[in-house]
């Protein structure tokens, strides 16, 4: 029964999300129709082409953001938080080589097991470090990324620092609400998902960040012992 209504909640979610996605698929949709009929009526069409792409770009974000988590199938597994992170390194290490990001990894053993969809937890990590990829400079500083985690109390902890730009104020409020981005090709859909996923673990998620310093995010996942 329980089970039962955890799927319920969480295909509602899931809804909520679709609804959202149909959406904000038609701005750029519009966009990429206006400016079409525009190309067809002055016959300029290079002068059209840029906006298109960067519109056809959007629209391919948002579906795939929205796909890599309906797609997941949503059962969840007791596991180690130590094993759930290990597994999550090589990838993790990839796309840090890739990105020329120097990685820091500290992880804390523990004995204690979370109760966890495996899989919703990877995407969580992997949104978090693509923000980050996305938000160094482009300058001679090195772009840093930790990842320290350790049990505390009742939880296991998962601190993710980066040394981005940062977010100013104005930013650090809007975020969390669906859709909000300041990205040209951004979908607004990483951080509420983040968010949404790990509290529905039970866990929380919390975002601080500096402007021309950097972001910290800071999750935990509830040790079975003391969820449910
Ligand atoms: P998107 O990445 O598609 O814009 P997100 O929900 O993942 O959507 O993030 C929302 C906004 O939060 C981003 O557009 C960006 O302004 C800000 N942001 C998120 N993570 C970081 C980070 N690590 N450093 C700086 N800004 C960030
Ligand atoms: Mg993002």
């Amino acid at each position: 029964f329980e089970n039962l209504l955890t799927f319920h909640h969480q295909m509602e979610a899931v809804s909520h999300i679709a609804a959202g996605v149909a959406h904000e698929l038609r701005n750029p949709l519009s966009v990429i129709k206006g400016f079409m009929q525009l190309a067809k009526l002055t016959g300029d069409h290079e002068k059209y082409y840029d906006t298109v792409i960067s519109e056809l770009n959007r629209m391919n974000n948002i579906i795939e953001d929205f796909l890599s988590v309906s797609r997941k199938k949503i059962d969840r597994k007791q596991q180690s938080p130590v094993h759930i992170m290990e597994s999550l390194i090589e990838i993790i290490k990839a796309e840090c080589l890739l990105h020329d990001v120097n990685l820091t990894l500290e992880i804390s053993e523990v004995d204690q097991l979370v109760y966890v969809n495996e899989s919703m937890v990877k995407q969580v990590m992997l949104n978090l470090l693509r923000n980050s990829i996305e938000a160094y400079g482009g300058s001679n500083t090195s772009r840093e990324f930790k990842i320290k985690s350790y049990p505390c109390e009742t939880v296991y902890k998962v601190i993710i620092t980066d040394n981005g730009k940062g977010m100013p104020n104005h930013v650090l409020e809007q975020l969390g609400k669906p859709f909000f981005t300041t990205k040209e090709s951004g979908t607004g859909i990483g951080i509420p998902l983040c968010k949404k996923i790990i509290e529905d673990h039970g866990g929380e998620f919390t975002i601080e960040s500096e402007l021309n310093v950097g972001t910290t995010v800071t999750l935990t996942l509830p040790f079975t012992s003391y969820n449910q």
